[in-house]
């Protein structure tokens, strides 16, 4: 059984600067760091370090980051297709970080859309009925319907994590098998008819409804210094979790997941502060 995410993968550079610049101004900033990121990438890192055989399926530019990101992707244990790179530059998401707390984030998603229908279709031709494929809202309705239909149509168990939202997602919940979202993005896509629906509410919780099991698992106290990935971990564990003990969503999944967010949270980053393999292991143990 493989998981295949089709998603995206970007460099996210962290920039210290006073306040955002006004129109026509010129300020000084410090790049604080520079990290692997995407939500398509941070899932797929996050499976494959649970021990799940993944192919990340996403585009990698023709530039420096293009280079940075694959040499990267060298330190993990999933597989990237396309192996072609996209003629033009990475995606990359520059996040300025202001004095107060405030931040402003300028993101590209050019790299992503060069994927055409047909590479995509490609790059999933090994799928067999039993595997699952994970999107997030990275492309067009039209291209993730279309991506949902195909992996019906090969017995694939569909998994949808619609962020960034689009509104027509609401339209999607018949090719979807387990649904993710936070409680924002529940409220406006109105998930309906989904066997498998979680919900998360940060650092309350995130609730669980399937046609056996209706659960709330709270969050795991955390001192929490950066909450950016919480959700991708989340999600990412809960998947392996059920995978790996061969059974559908249920409440361990929710726990281990709340366990493997607790840990994102605590630590600064969001790549960096992703649990590594050998702390995924031992919560995965767990029974409760
Ligand atoms: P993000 O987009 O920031 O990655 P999200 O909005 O998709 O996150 P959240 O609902 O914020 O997802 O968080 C997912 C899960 O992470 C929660 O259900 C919870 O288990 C855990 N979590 C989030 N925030 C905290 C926190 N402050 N302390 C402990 N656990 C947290």
């Amino acid at each position: 059984m493989r998981v295949y995410v089709v998603g995206n993968i970007t460099v996210d550079e962290n920039w210290a600067i006073a306040d955002i610049p006004t129109k026509g101004s010129s300020v000084h900033g410090n790049k604080v760091s520079q990290d692997i990121g995407g939500k398509g990438a941070n899932q797929a890192i996050l499976l494959s370090r649970c021990g799940i055989d993944t192919t990340l399926i996403a585009a990698i530019g023709h530039d420096v980051n293009g280079q940075w990101i694959t040499k990267k992707m060298r330190d993990e244990t999933l597989r990237v297709l396309p192996a072609a790179l996209f003629s033009g530059n990475s995606d990359t998401s520059l996040i300025f970080n202001c004095a107060d707390g405030d931040n402003a984030i300028i993101t590209t998603t050019t790299a992503a859309d060069s994927l055409s229908l047909e590479t995509l279709t490609q790059a999933l031709k090994d799928a067999v009925p039993g595997d699952v494929m994970l999107m997030q809202g990275n492309f067009t309705f039209d291209k993730t319907r279309s991506l949902f239909q195909l992996a019906k149509s090969r017995g694939m168990t569909t998994v949808f994590n619609p962020s960034p939202v689009k509104p027509e997602f609401a339209l999607l919940w018949p090719w979807v098998d387990i649904a993710v979202l936070n409680q924002l993005e529940a409220e406006e896509l109105q998930p309906v008819g989904v066997k498998n629906l979680v919900i998360t509410q940060g650092a309350k919780g995130a609730t669980l409804a399937t046609q056996t099991d209706q659960a709330f698992c709270p969050a795991v106290a955390a001192q929490a210094v950066d909450t950016t990935g919480a959700g991708d971990t989340f999600l990412a564990v809960m998947l392996a979790s059920s995978l790996l003990r061969g059974t559908g969503i249920d409440p361990l999944s929710l726990a281990h997941a709340s366990q493997a967010a607790a840990i994102t949270v605590g630590r600064p980053g969001t790549y960096s502060a992703f649990p590594v393999a050998a702390e995924l292991k031992s919560l995965l143990k767990r029974t409760t």
